[in-house]
């Protein structure tokens, strides 16, 4: 069996400074196209201001996790970064959510959770946000 290696590129423009978006289906859009059956799907940011967590698409969910993040990276704080950018809270709120995912891949499809979805959180918006997907398996 040979190893198949798909890396694609996606974006989306996010429309407020805190936002979640489920990116799920441009994901598995991406598994899809690569024709891998059984493997790994890394789901990438190349930013230093949004993250990127695998949770639950509730609404109200969604909103929690923007006041959460508000709450512990307290925007407008007089973080040192904030002297030359005011965007400190939005690199600390990438800090602690991550930049990446990893899902595995199984019968050509995500192999996640009933109600695991993944979601790209903007903490430093508006702004057009790129995401790299890499498919790695058989
Ligand atoms: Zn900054």
């Amino acid at each position: 069996m040979a190893c198949k290696v798909y890396q694609g590129e996606a974006s989306v423009r996010t429309t407020d400074r805190f936002q979640v978006l489920d990116v799920t289906n441009i994901v598995e859009e991406a598994v899809s196209k690569s024709g891998v059956t059984r493997g790994i799907a890394s789901v990438y940011v190349p930013h230093t201001t949004c993250g990127i967590t695998v949770n639950e698409a509730e609404p109200g969910l969604m909103r929690d996790i923007v006041e959460f993040l508000k709450e512990h990276t307290k925007p407008g704080a007089p973080w040192m970064h904030n002297r030359i950018d005011d965007n400190a809270h939005a690199h600390l709120g990438q800090s602690v959510l991550g930049h990446h995912a990893s899902i595995p891949v199984a019968d050509g499809r995500l192999y996640i959770g009933t109600w695991q979805r993944i979601l790209l959180v903007e903490m430093d918006g508006p702004r057009r946000r790129r995401i790299i997907i890499t498919v790695i398996g058989e």
